[in-house]
């Protein structure tokens, strides 16, 4: 490990000055710590922001606020979350290992860098890590990178399970700075990789997440996310599917679909949503809607298969979704 300065912030406005000199927040350090020791991000000051108030899990008829600093598993625990978000309390539990969901906060977890085996490579060429040197991965090992919202710079697949669940449910992210709060839709905060990969989110500099909200109708109780990967633990998803129903008279009244695995960001699949809003549930629904999962993908040399995992993964969530009492 490289020479760093390290200071505990006691409340929002030390946090908020230690950012405007240059130091980068930590919370549970489960992705800053391993990026630093593997010197891909070499910060020269360190501030620890968990005595901040953001450690409240507010779950209201239809509503969810999460403090920032929440632990993963702290929320996919919650008696309020699990009955009300399945689908989140799913995706947390799917993700990492317990130690980590023990340490990892949600605002950590929703900023996590990319797996790119390259991205962690010091030695390889990575344009999100160090911009202008070329992508190492195009025409290296990609077999787990993204088919969806790829550029020539960056096909780096987005890593975070929760964040695909929020995606669906049309999460807000909470932040703020010396100029105050500001809400951000979790769809627009993250961005595709274009020119420049190695501008991941919205956030300006020094900017702290302090909360997440979701608002949501009904579908939410009728929810879950699956995700498909190649070992049953500790793995990232190769696909993954979120997907939420509110199912009355007979009617798909209302559809939430999002997809991981297959996106440089979490992707919501609104074309599907539509197929299915107004239809009567059924096997052919789940199919044909599902055959439009992976329009306009854009494979690489050895993830091809993704385009027909990520149509299978999205029909048999909605099959098992739309089975549910
Ligand atoms: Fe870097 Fe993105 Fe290429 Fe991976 S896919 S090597 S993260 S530029």
């Amino acid at each position: 490990m490289f020479p760093f300065r390290f200071s505990k912030a006691s409340d929002e406005q030390a946090a908020l000055s230690a950012a405007a000199s240059g130091a980068r927040y930590v919370a549970g350090g489960t992705t800053l710590v391993d990026l630093m020791r593997e010197t891909v991000e070499r910060p020269e000051a360190v501030v620890d922001i968990n005595a901040l108030p953001y450690r409240d899990i507010d779950v209201q008829p239809g509503r969810l606020r999460v403090g920032s600093l929440v632990r993963m598993a702290e929320i996919a625990a919650h008696p309020g979350v699990r009955e009300q978000f399945p689908m989140i309390k799913q995706a947390l539990e799917l993700s990492a290992s317990a130690q980590l969901r023990n340490s990892a906060s949600i605002g950590g977890n929703l900023l996590q860098r990319t797996r790119c085996l390259y991205f962690r490579d010091v030695t390889a060429a990575c344009n999100r890590r160090t911009p202008g040197a070329g992508c190492a991965a195009i025409g290296g090992r990609n077999r787990t990178h993204a088919i969806l919202g790829t550029s020539d710079s960056c096909a780096a697949t987005h890593a975070s399970d929760v964040a695909v669940a929020l995606t669906a449910l049309d999460a807000t992210v909470i932040a703020r700075d010396s100029n105050g709060e500001s809400r951000i839709a979790l769809s627009e905060f993250y961005l595709r990789p274009g020119t420049t990969p190695d501008r991941e989110n919205t956030l300006r500099p020094g900017e702290l997440i302090t909360a997440v909200e979701v608002t949501v109708g009904p579908e939410a109780r009728r929810s879950g996310y699956l995700k498909v990967r190649d070992r049953e633990s500790y793995e990232f998803a190769l696909t993954s599917a979120a997907v939420a129903l509110d199912i009355a008279g007979g009617r798909i009244r209302t559809a939430r679909v999002a997809v991981g695995g297959v996106g440089t960001v979490p992707w919501r699949l609104q074309s599907v949503e539509r197929a299915l809003a107004g239809q009567a549930p059924s096997a052919e629904l789940w199919r044909t809607a599902a055959a439009i999962a992976a329009d306009g993908a854009q494979p690489l040399s050895e993830n091809g298969f993704k385009v027909e995992l990520i149509k299978r993964t999205v029909e048999r969530q909605l099959s098992t979704i739309g089975a549910l009492p």
